[in-house]
């Protein structure tokens, strides 16, 4: 086995970024000759397939939602294009859609920071001994990765595409088949794109978060990856603050407690009522003495998926901002499925009933019925991720639901926004 150390060189090194700024150094909007200044420069053509070990030792997982062990997709995609005589070579994909309304933090990277994520593509494609690369991106941060593109002369194969603005949009089976020239819609989830994606080509689909710390382990090697956060969440993560008045980015150690993201935001825990973590697919939490984890018990912890971190008012009422939630979540089902296309439908309704003040007691355990017919039966994880989402906020604001059963909600039903 490969050493960790052995897989890398940095051929003009700088110091290793220190403490949990890392993914910004470079500054506002940053250039390449800014980028190679604060980063110093890397020998691509130096990493070998052995740099999985790397990555398997930083213990980084993906920063796009799901949290799966990188080390294990990129392994999955490299060993399929191994495998027999005529076998294919893989394709890199960055996925940088983010269909998610509240999420802003892919867009921030990919507006001010390209080349960190452009040298991640590269030391994962090298990673896979392919030259098949694509960054897809949104509309609105194509000019960005396009004149970062054209800045350097090593990145020239690396493919932008652009991404619907749908929230659909960046599920990785959505992605292969927009880049393919179909609509962005998931495909069959019992196809493994590792197997068999773009154009039957092994595909490896990572998000440009995941990606840009890819290319900062391949610089800085994995003892520094791991000299932020713990040891069941090492490095750092990008969220989204959003509501009550903010909506910024932060780059924060991994494990971080909720309290210290919310004070490093400006906001006071205290003040708030509850907090959505994960996005629109994420899960309703309070109080707020929660630790932003991928790993551990979920007591004590909350899923980071896509970084968002929305805070709830207290003048806000929970059940009106969900009910308004599901309604966009069953807007944007791909009808594709009938569990989804009509499961979501009818809950967004049940749930604008209950929080319109209905008082049918009946309405509750009709949602938690739809949940059970809708989750598991789709073709991507959007039911199942609305149906999570729905059943956190039954539990979270179940005294909101009493409330509402019996007239007495009295808060302003204000959306997300
Ligand atoms: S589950 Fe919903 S969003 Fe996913 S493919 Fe089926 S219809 Fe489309």
């Amino acid at each position: 086995m490969t050493t960790p150390s052995a897989a890398l060189r940095n051929v003009h090194p700088v110091p290793p970024p220190a403490g949990a700024a890392r993914l910004f150094l470079a500054g506002s909007r940053a250039g390449y000759s800014q980028h190679l200044q604060a980063y110093g420069s890397i020998d691509v053509g130096a990493v070998a397939p052995g740099f999985l070990d790397v990555v398997e030792a930083s213990g980084l997982t993906g920063r796009g939602g799901a949290a799966f062990a990188s080390w294990r997709k990129m392994a999955a995609a490299a060993q399929a294009g191994g495998r027999g005589l005529f076998s294919a070579r893989p394709v890199v994909i960055a996925n940088g859609a983010e269909g998610e309304p509240l999420s802003h933090k892919d867009a921030a990277l990919l507006a001010h920071a390209p080349h960190v994520v452009l040298d991640g593509v590269l030391v994962a494609a090298a990673a896979l001994q392919t030259s098949h690369a694509y960054i897809y991106v949104t509309a609105e941060t194509m000019p960005s990765v396009q004149s970062a593109l054209a800045e350097r002369t090593d990145a020239r194969h690396i493919r932008p595409v652009e991404a619907d603005d749908t929230f659909i949009s960046g599920e990785a089976s959505a992605v292969v088949n927009k880049i393919q020239g179909g609509p962005s819609l998931p495909l069959d989830k019992l196809r493994r794109l590792s197997d068999a994606g773009l154009r039957g080509r092994p595909t490896l689909v990572l998000n440009v978060e995941t990606l840009a710390h890819i290319g900062l382990l391949a610089r800085f090697g994995v003892d520094w990856f791991r000299s932020v956060g713990t040891a069941r969440d090492p490095g750092t993560r990008l969220v989204t603050v959003a509501g009550a008045g903010t909506d910024q980015v932060l780059e924060v150690p991994g494990d971080a407690s909720l309290h210290g993201i919310l004070r490093s935001s400006g906001i006071h825990p205290e003040e708030l009522s509850a907090v959505l973590v994960g996005g629109y697919h994420g899960r309703w939490v309070r109080p707020l003495d929660y630790r932003l984890s991928p790993a551990g018990s979920p007591e004590t912890l909350v899923r980071p998926g896509v970084g968002v971190i929305y805070v709830l008012s207290p003048d806000q009422c929970g059940l009106a901002v969900t009910a308004q939630i599901t309604e966009y979540l069953a807007g944007q089902s791909a009808r594709q499925c009938g569990p989804c296309m009509f499961g979501l439908r009818a809950m967004a309704d049940v749930l604008n009933r209950l929080a319109d003040g209905e008082r049918d007691p009946r309405l509750v355990a009709e949602l938690e019925r739809l949940g059970r017919i809708v989750s598991g039966r789709g073709s991507c994880h959007h039911p199942d991720g609305t149906v999570r989402m729905v059943s956190s906020a039954l539990e979270t604001f179940s005294d909101d639901v009493r409330e509402h059963l019996i007239g007495r909600c009295t808060r302003i039903q204000r959306g997300t926004r």
